[in-house]
């Protein structure tokens, strides 16, 4: 069940954290896996980890801060990585103020990685899955796209800009049996959140239903799923993985 055998995937953000624990799951079941970010070093690491336990993964190095550059490092890929049939744009930054204090070179680094970033990557992988009459497109929102949270517009105008891209990419695509789905974390355990103060996190997990943080295996194993042959009749669809934080 959900293997992924004969099939190519690329993360986006795949150094550490959710984009990692997602790459790893995804060559754990037969993906060969491009891993891409702009520390080409770790991802290295990882593809000889990967390598190891008898998976197949490709180092790429990307950055969705220069939108424009990502069809010439897409055309990096060596032969027979470049028929993308799983995208996972998972890749995101924040740079948290309060409106009122937010710089617009803020606002537009995290609208142009998180957003813009998505949408080029997305663009140059289209083409192939078209051709193929199939294609997986998974991009990893948050509930703050859904919810809401202050001192995060440009970060969640950007996670909420990728709930409508998505829904627009599945009706354009559904035709041609590409599902377009998103993934919205709750609070998650990596580089991201460890930042948070302890009496935050105490707060916080007191207003989580399930009452802890996620691990970014929660949501590799959703991903996985929308991933899957298994999942292929869901499309349009903005999964929360929160542990009942966003209900
Ligand atoms: P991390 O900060 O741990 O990892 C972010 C990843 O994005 C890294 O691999 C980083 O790689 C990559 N990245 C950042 N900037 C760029 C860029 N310009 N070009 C290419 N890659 C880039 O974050 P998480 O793992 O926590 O988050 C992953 C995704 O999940 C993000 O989109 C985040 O918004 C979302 N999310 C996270 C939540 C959480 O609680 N952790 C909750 C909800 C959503 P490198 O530095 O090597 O380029």
């Amino acid at each position: 069940m959900f293997r992924l055998d004969e099939k190519t995937a690329l993360v986006t953000g795949a150094s550490r954290g959710i984009g990692e624990a997602v790459a790893r799951k995804l060559a754990a079941q037969g993906a060969r896996t491009i891993l891409a970010s702009r520390s080409v070093e770790k991802l290295e690491d990882l593809a000889e980890e990967i390598l190891s336990a008898g998976g197949e993964a490709f180092a790429l190095a990307l950055d969705l801060s220069e939108p424009a550059s990502v069809p010439d490092a897409l055309s990096t890929l060596p032969e027979g990585w470049q028929d993308v049939d799983v995208l996972v744009n998972n890749a995101g930054i924040t740079a948290d103020n309060l409106l009122a204090r937010l710089p617009l070179e803020d606002w537009d680094r995290v609208l142009t990685t998180n957003l813009t970033g998505a949408f080029a990557v997305t663009k140059e992988v289209i083409r192939g899955m078209m051709r193929r009459r199939w294609g997986r497109i998974i991009s990893i929102s948050s509930v703050v796209g859904l919810m809401g949270n202050p001192g995060q517009a440009n970060y969640a105008a950007s996670k909420a800009g990728l709930v409508g891209f998505s829904k627009s990419l599945a009706k354009e695509l559904g035709s041609r049996n590409i599902t377009v789905n998103v993934v919205a974390p709750g609070y998650i355990e990596t580089a991201m959140t460890e930042g948070l103060p302890e009496d935050t996190q105490k707060a916080l997990k007191s207003s989580i239903p399930l009452r802890r943080l996620g691990v970014p295996d929660d949501v590799a194993f959703s991903v996985l799923f929308l991933a899957s042959e298994e999942g292929g009749y869901i499309t349009g669809h903005t999964l929360n993985v929160s542990g009942g934080l966003y209900i």
